[in-house]
């Protein structure tokens, strides 16, 4: 590739020198190792401070062993053409939960490195994250990871590639991110296939947001990508949505840690400290330009589309006066994780929280997980639930959120539920094991395709009630553990559903209300009771649990009193003195129900064993 000025006019000088791309992949291929290898390889990160999976940077990313944030890292290559390239790397997570932080890495880039196991091949999210690279029209370089294990199968897995996108043979290249063979041949790769970055360095400052952060120290950091222009430290700047003006205090590139800089050029990735005190300010998908005159104002870029809850939950502080922490801890949270949205919500239960939107039940046990360490809240999750639409009677329709907001069957003229399209990879002789668990899930079949004899790709919708809460688990026993899902959002369609209550001693626990389809109101309602057996404490008294639908009653289990056995003191004596003692605790009984000491406080673990629906 050739340097003349003449063929860069208008660009910055670095400019031809910058690759910025993403690594995409199934979950547990191997992005976040093969990033290890090329930070190591670049020298960007030194041996002795490396560390397995460096850029998955959050605790509960490590204890977990999986990525849900995507995380930018700049390294600095020289090539075999002997010119120094700066390459921008965003390693992404895999799991369909968090794919809005991959589509919103591949609006950064120019290229992604679609990984495939070598022992796994193609699976649904390979596919999936796949077609949103293609959508942003990006450059994709396959590549055949794990290669020094020995159940490897290169020129299958090769196959499959070639088939998915449409490439030859020789355009696959084989590493394993364990052992480093392949890898510097990669970035070679990448250096030549990956386009530099397009936009105007003689144009006004102009950057995509497209993740931000709360930190302790800095306040809020916008990560961005310069579309067109420079902008130097301490410049004024505009985040142009919402219309905030701050200052440029900061601008750097993450290697991962921040490393401060003067300027931030055309094309480059990095990110920016303003200063603003309000969290709101800054939002992802937003501009940021910088606070120029009118005559030479930037246009706005084209940001995200907004998120789609898949499921959503309230969630309550444990201690009632911890709603304004609560509050705050949601917002600063958002801006590491743009998918989660919240809305205020009152229940007669849990008091004042809020109904939060999620894009499955990972990303509601990641948000409740990182309010409970990140900021130190106590919290409770209800049922989640996906949402609804109906029809009143009246002719109106509203989308319903929480079971509390059903409406009374009177007033119902139409529910319908949100559908989802759903493609499943699987080995061919699993095949009978998928259909027979996607069609106990109301799914209805499309299609199927094959890699090959022995693998292939079925197609169903699905109701997405269906798909959310343990059919992956499912799945993957009924496939032993070889099968993957992914699903997207179809449509909204007629469906009969109902609002199952849970009493708990003839109280109805709203928590614990659910919006089901009534085919399978009584199973889950049996499940319910029963679990609930289970899991509560005994109490003095009996306590009687039930599902009941309106006045209904579906299933109902009795949790045996628990008795103290205040004869255990007794030595001998007459049966009078025991009959005695006996009654007289049976009268205590009865004075703490009247009291309404009968009232059942449902700890969390069991709201949570319910909530799993194992
Ligand atoms: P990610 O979910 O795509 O980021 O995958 P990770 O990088 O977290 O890797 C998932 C698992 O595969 C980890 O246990 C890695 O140690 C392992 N792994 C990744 N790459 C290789 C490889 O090239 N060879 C071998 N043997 N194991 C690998
Ligand atoms: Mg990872």
């Amino acid at each position: 590739m050739s340097n003349t000025p003449e063929l860069f006019w208008g660009l910055g000088m670095d400019q031809s020198r910058i690759r910025n791309f993403c690594i995409i992949a199934h979950i547990d291929h191997g992005k976040s190792t093969l990033s290890d290898r090329l930070l190591e390889m670049t020298g960007t990160i030194e041996r002795r401070k490396m560390k397995e999976q460096l850029l998955d940077t959050m605790d509960l990313e490590r204890e977990r062993g999986i990525t849900i944030k995507l995380q930018p890292a700049r390294m600095s290559y020289r090539a075999g053409d002997g010119v120094e390239y700066q390459l921008n790397l965003i390693d992404t997570p895999g799991h369909v939960d968090f794919n809005y932080e991959v589509s919103r890495s591949l609006a950064a880039v120019e290229g992604a490195v679609l990984l495939v196991d070598s022992t796994q091949g193609v699976q649904a999210q390979t596919i999936a994250n796949l077609y949103l690279a293609i959508e942003q029209d990006l450059i994709i370089i396959p590549v055949l990871n794990k290669i020094d294990l020995p159940n490897s199968e290169v020129e299958r897995r090769a196959e499959e590639l070639m088939k998915l996108i449409g490439c030859q043979r020789e355009d696959i290249l084989c590493v394993s991110g364990k052992t480093g063979q392949g890898v510097p041949e990669l970035l070679e790769k990448i250096v030549q296939e990956v386009p530099c970055p397009k936009g105007r360095h003689d144009r006004p400052f102009r950057a995509l947001i497209f993740d931000s952060k709360y930190d302790e120290y800095k306040g809020v950091v916008a990560y961005m990508r310069v579309v067109d222009g420079v902008v130097k430290k301490d410049e004024a700047v505009k985040f142009m949505a919402t219309g905030h003006v701050g200052q440029a205090l900061e601008v750097g590139y993450l290697k991962p840690g921040y490393v401060s800089t003067q300027e931030l050029d055309t094309g480059e990735i990095g990110y920016l400290v303003s200063g603003l005190k309000n969290i709101e300010a800054v939002r992802v998908g937003d501009t940021v330009t910088g606070q120029a005159d009118e005559t030479s104002v930037a246009e706005p870029l084209q940001g995200y589309r907004e998120v789609r809850p898949m499921v959503y939950a309230g969630i309550f502080p444990n201690e009632g006066n911890e709603y304004e922490r609560l509050r705050e801890a949601l917002m600063k949270l958002k801006l590491s994780d743009a998918a989660l949205q919240f809305e205020p919500e009152h229940s007669t239960a849990l008091g004042f929280g809020f109904r939060c939107g999620f894009l499955g039940i990972l990303h509601l046990e990641i948000v409740k997980e990182r309010l409970e360490r990140e900021y130190d809240m106590q919290i409770v999750a209800t049922v989640p639930s996906v949402a609804y639409e109906v029809t009143l009677t009246d002719g109106s329709s509203k989308t319903i959120k929480s079971p509390l907001d059903f409406p009374d069957a009177s007033h119902l003229k139409e529910s319908r539920e949100p559908w989802v399209k759903v493609d499943i990879v699987t080995p061919s002789n699993y095949l009978g094991n998928v259909m027979s668990l996607v069609q106990d899930r109301r799914g209805v079949y499309k299609n199927t395709e094959y890699f090959d004899a022995e693998r292939a790709v079925l197609h169903y919708d699905m109701p997405l009630s269906s798909v959310i809460v343990d059919f992956h688990d499912k799945l993957k026993s009924a496939t032993s553990g070889y099968g993957s899902l992914n699903y997207e959002f179809l449509d909204f369609k007629p469906s009969k559903i109902v609002r199952l209550d849970i009493l708990v001693s003839e109280e109805v626990v709203p928590a614990l209300a659910s919006l089901i389809h009534e085919s399978e109101a009584y199973r889950y309602g049996k499940y319910v009771v029963e679990t609930l057996k289970e899991t509560l404490p005994r109490q003095m008294f009996v306590i009687k649990l039930q599902a009941a639908i309106g006045s209904k009653v579906l299933a109902s289990e009795r949790l045996s009193a628990y008795r103290k056995d205040v004869l255990a003191k007794l030595y001998g004596g007459d049966r009078t003195r025991k009959d005695k003692l006996l009654k007289k605790q049976k009268k205590g009984k009865a004075r703490m129900m009247a009291m309404g000491k009968g009232k059942v406080e449902i700890p969390s673990d069991a709201f949570i064993r319910v909530l799993k629906r194992n």
